[in-house]
């Protein structure tokens, strides 16, 4: 039997926007992925410098945004885990629930280059294949990438997904503003947001 193959999208969906959904949709078809967990990021290191809305509200928007897509489910494992979020014991967890399974971290250009800077990123690719969207740069060659992390040419698929050219961090300011955000989330994650007046000025 052909091993079952995981997507596995992991954010700190501050909020979870457009080009998310956009990434996973792209991931799930063009590598055949039987399903795509969201792993919304308790404690996001990387981003240690400003003010992250609290879990509750960014895990509520992701399964907002995910609840019409049968094969996408959310996970609270990084949420409920203490301390800091490090990719690679996701994946040890998921690895140690669903043996023999494959595993593809989802990510944008961004988080590719800032791989080195992972926890265990060696570790981490022995654990999971990579699906990379272009993000504002270029295709990185294969010895590009292997200079950051060794081995990671062999273990990245790009996406040829057309550029979503915005991130959360320009929601987040739509929004603070009053702007409307349609286009940018889906429908059900704006009313939410109004709705618990996040990102609001002041
Ligand atoms: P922020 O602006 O707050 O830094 P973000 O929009 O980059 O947030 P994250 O939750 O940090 O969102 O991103 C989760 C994953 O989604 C990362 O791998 C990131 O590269 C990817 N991603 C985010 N926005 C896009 C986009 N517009 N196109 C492709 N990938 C994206």
């Amino acid at each position: 039997m052909a091993a079952v193959k995981h997507g596995v999208m992991g954010g700190t969906f501050d909020p979870v926007h457009i080009g998310h959904m956009k990434l996973a949709e792209h991931a799930q078809q063009e590598l055949g992925l039987d399903d795509v967990l969201w792993i919304t990021a308790g404690d996001p290191w990387r981003k240690g410098d400003r003010n992250i809305t609290p879990a509750r509200h960014r895990l509520a928007m992701v399964q907002l945004a995910i609840e019409v897509y049968p094969s996408w489910r959310a996970s609270t494992a990084e949420i409920d885990r203490p301390g800091p979020t490090y990719t690679v014991d996701t994946l040890r967890e998921l690895h140690a629930r669903q043996d023999g399974d494959n595993f593809t971290l989802i990510v944008g250009q961004d988080a590719l280059e800032d791989l080195p800077n992972w926890h265990e990123p060696t570790r981490l690719l022995e654990l999971a294949d990579l699906a990379v969207a272009v993000r504002g740069g270029r295709r990185l060659p294969p010895e590009e990438l292997d200079s950051l992390v060794p081995g990671l040419s062999g273990r990245v698929t790009w996406l040829s997904m057309p550029p979503v050219p915005f991130s959360a961090t320009q929601v987040r300011s739509l929004a603070s503003s009053g702007a409307p955000l349609s286009g940018f989330v889906p429908k059900s994650v704006e009313a939410y947001i109004r709705e618990h007046q996040l990102y609001r000025a002041g």
